[in-house]
Parts: C-alpha cells; structure tokens; sequence
C-alpha cells in the first residue's frame, strides 16, 4: 500500500477511497451456486472468478481504474475501501492512518458521537486530512463525529442481501439502503449477502475536536488512553461533544 499525492479536482481533495467515473460497477449476473465453504447453495457470479470473493463472501466487482474520468465524492470505491480497512490506511492519503499502538481517528457524519461497539464503514483518517475532509465533503460539512480509537476489529461486511427465491435485495432498513452483516453470522444469511464495504468494530473510543488535535504528519493525533485524556493540541482537555461545522465551499453538484 502506497499513499496517493494529493489529488484536487475543483478545488476539492480527492479521497483514495473515492468512486472515479472510470470504475462504475461492472455489470454482472447473480445466479445460484454451490458454495463449499459456506456448506449450501448462495449468490455467484455467472462467470465468477476467485478474485470476486473475501473472506468467501461476494463483493461487488468494480473496475480499478483510479484517476480515470471524474471523482465521484460521495460514492465510495468498495475494493480501496476494504483495504483501507484492513490495512489501517487514511482513507484519504492511503497512508498507514497510525503508527502501531498508537489509537486511530475516526470520522463520521451525524451528531451521535462514536461510541464502543459502534460499527464503521468509514476507514480511519489522519488529522490533517480529516481537516481537507470535513472542508470539502457535503456529507461531513454539516455536523460530524470524530473520536479516537484504541482498537479497531474486524467485524463484517456491509452489502446486499438477496432473496434466494427471488434474487433480488431485499430492502434495507438503513438509510445507506445496505445490510450490515457480521462475519459471525450463520452461514445461511453469508451466502446471500453481495458485499459493497468493509467494516469495523472499534473500542476505547475517545470523542475529539478536528481543531483540537496536534498537527503531525502520518499520525493520527496523541497517545490515547482513557486516562489521562488524549494528547491535545494546547494540554490536556475532556473530549467534546459532536462538533457543528459550516462548509466554507458550496455543496458541489451530483454529490
Ligand atoms: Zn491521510
């Protein structure tokens, strides 16, 4: 895993993890398969190849194609995405998001702050790219949530899941229209489960303010332990509350 320079596009950072025009989904056709490993009959690819599968579960199959085209904020990358998971790379930079042992920082949009037991899809982040971040994606420009995080674990995926009667997704109750799937579920519900993102669990979570955390480079922020607090730019300070932040850019169009 290599970190990106920074790429720009209308004034606006581009995220590693972002979608390019050039990496639509490709279109595929689901079918019935035998699936050893998850002892029954789930969702294939007719014409599937080893590399359309994690962990033995289905992902969407996407072109690789990053830089090609125009970014697409807002649309995530799934197969960038998951390797920024399961590497701990900034999901902005694709640099490792934190030294061993050191707590990573994590960013969502949304008033209720991340707490332990919280499931994520978004990867971690440094500091100062959270900074370009919240400045320049709509979703984070509103309010967001940041914490850091003193471990974060392998927990599941977040997809599709089909009906085998029907094979068609069923409707999601998520407003992201994606069903959240631990890779501890019975083998029944994995088999059907067509997989678009990564996620975490994380525990020891510390809430932060962006502004608060000391600039270092490749880093993403202080030591964290629950006590004392975590290392803030100008001593020690409690964690805050979500923070409220006005988008200094106008929200771009078809984000
Ligand atoms: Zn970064």
């Amino acid at each position: 895993m290599t970190a990106r320079g920074r790429r720009y596009q209308q004034g606006m950072r581009v995220p590693a993890i972002a979608r390019w025009t050039g990496e639509a989904p490709l279109p595929m056709r689901v079918t019935r398969r035998w699936l050893a490993g998850l002892g029954g009959e789930g969702l294939g690819y007719e014409g599937e190849l080893p590399t359309d599968r994690h962990r033995g579960l289905l992902w969407e199959r996407v072109a690789e194609a990053e830089g090609e085209g125009r970014v697409q904020i807002g649309l995530v990358h799934g197969p960038r995405q998951r390797r920024a998971m399961n590497h701990r790379l900034c999901q902005v930079c694709f640099a490792r998001a934190a030294p061993a042992g050191e707590p990573l920082l994590f960013l969502v949009a949304g008033t209720r702050p991340i707490t332990t037991g919280d499931r994520l899809t978004s990867p971690p982040i440094h500091a100062e790219c959270a900074e370009d971040a919240v400045r320049d994606c709509p979703d984070l420009a509103d309010v967001y949530s940041a914490a850091l995080v003193q471990r974060a674990s392998s927990w599941g995926v977040a997809g599709l899941a089909y009906q085998p009667a029907t094979l068609k997704p069923r409707p999601s109750r998520h407003r992201t229209g994606l069903t959240l799937l631990p890779y501890y579920a019975p083998a029944a519900d994995l088999r059907w489960i067509l997989a678009v993102r990564e996620a975490v669990t994380v525990h020891g979570c510390t809430p932060v303010r962006l502004e608060d955390l000391a600039s270092e480079p490749q880093t993403a922020g202080g030591r964290l332990s629950p006590d004392p607090p975590p290392r803030l730019r100008g001593g020690w300070r409690v964690p805050a509350p979500p923070h409220r932040h006005r988008c200094r850019r106008p929200r771009p169009a078809g984000c």
